[in-house]
């Protein structure tokens, strides 16, 4: 069967944090804040493959009020539902992320962040697709506040 999920998630951005996308660092001015490494492209892709399984979302399995996932790797939380899904005989077919930040540049990393991501999600790179835009300095993230990420994911459970 074939199933299909969309995630969402957004962070503020604060100085004093590194910004990792995908498991990349940045080389910018200002991180994401949050609980884990607040990798928010992890996010949104882990919870479009929860939403696909019907399987909640990534604050019922790693709550940021538990301290195991202070400063957690996003991408070992990505890898931690991967298996979700395969002790539920699923697998990833194919995920698709749009970035919405103002800064920095996105492109130049995209190879590297969907490395990363295929690597956690045993999926081959060109199943992995990392697009980004900016705001048009619209809204929040138009102001550089912040970052939100949308994610659709599929995935194919066995009988
Ligand atoms: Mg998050």
């Amino acid at each position: 069967m074939i199933k299909t999920g969309i995630g969402f998630d957004a962070h503020r951005l604060v100085a004093g944090r590194p910004l990792i996308l995908g498991g990349v660092r940045l080389d910018h001015p200002f991180g994401l804040q949050g609980h884990s490494d607040a990798d928010v492209l992890c996010h949104a892709i882990a919870d479009a493959l929860l939403g696909a399984m019907a399987d909640g979302d990534i604050g019922v399995h790693f709550p940021d009020s538990d301290p195991q996932w202070k400063n957690a790797n996003s991408l070992d939380l990505l890898a931690r539902v991967r298996e979700r899904l395969t002790a539920r005989r699923a697998k990833v077919v194919n995920v698709d992320a749009v970035v919405l930040a103002e800064q920095p540049k996105i492109a130049p990393h995209r190879t590297a962040m969907c490395a990363n991501l295929s690597r956690a999600l045993k999926i081959a790179p060109d199943c992995v697709s990392v697009k980004a835009t900016t705001m048009e300095s619209l809204g929040t993230v138009g102001r550089k506040e912040g970052m939100a990420v949308m994610a659709v994911a599929t995935v194919e459970q066995g009988e």
